[in-house]
């Protein structure tokens, strides 16, 4: 086994303190995020001047005028998304990498979709260096989804689309697939969306956010 060093030995004590505090102190429940979220190191995720901060519950820069959401939120929609590990999850919004590592740590395979192309290159080598063989990263247009590798049994955006749901990614959910997405401009609502086994979709407000806005390829207008 490869020896800790003393940086990494305080970054697993920091995260597993942001683990109690932020997300067990409140209503994260389910242990299986619980231990996922202990085991991801953000730290690697940020840039080296932010490293001391990886921990705090909040966003951080990425650059590129984006951020890694807070760790609360990362978890919230990963246990709203009840993920299992034969499933299939498509996350929109690559960023830094972080929410489709916690997602990789729960399921079978992870699919992301970034439109920055610098933070699309730069995630997918983050995530190839830290071993997750599972996540497959493309730099596009998220709002599309990825037809090519749909239906997905978890669906979850990380940039808020301004005039509600797309209707792309609806139909590339599974039957008893479930969506997180924030949707709106200044007020932002993260909405929970449920394809029911009999094709029914159901639709319920989890809480009032505050996320990057969802952008478009001109392409697409
Ligand atoms: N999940 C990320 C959060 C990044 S913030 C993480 O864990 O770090 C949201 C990201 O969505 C930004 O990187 C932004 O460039 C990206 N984004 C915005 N609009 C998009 C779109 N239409 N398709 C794909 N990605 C998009």
């Amino acid at each position: 086994m490869k020896h800790e060093t003393r940086a990494e030995a305080l970054a697993a004590k920091l995260r597993r303190r942001m683990v109690q505090q932020h997300l067990q102190g409140r209503d994260i429940t389910d242990q299986r995020v619980l231990d996922a979220m202990g085991r991801v190191p953000r730290h690697k995720f940020v840039a080296s001047h932010l490293q001391d901060q990886a921990y705090e519950d909040c966003p951080l820069s990425i650059g590129h005028q984006q951020t890694i959401s807070q760790p609360y939120i990362v978890a919230l929609m990963t246990q709203l998304l009840r993920p299992e590990s034969n499933s299939r999850a498509l996350d929109i919004g690559t960023g830094s990498g972080y929410q489709a590592a916690v997602l990789a740590e729960l399921t079978k395979e992870v699919y992301s979709v970034e439109i920055i192309a610098p933070l699309a290159e730069s995630a997918q080598k983050r995530l190839q260096t830290l071993g997750y063989d599972n996540i497959t990263v493309r730099c596009g247009d998220g709002y599309h989804g990825w037809p090519e590798q749909a239906p997905f049994d978890l669906i979850v955006v990380a940039a808020a689309a301004p005039d509600g749901v797309p209707e792309s990614l609806i139909k590339q959910l599974t039957l008893g697939g479930r969506m997180l997405i924030p949707v709106g401009t200044s007020n932002q609502e993260l909405l929970f969306i449920e394809k029911q086994c009999d094709g029914h979709v159901k639709e319920a407000t989890i809480a009032p956010v505050r996320f990057v806005p969802m952008t478009r390829k001109a392409s697409n207008h």
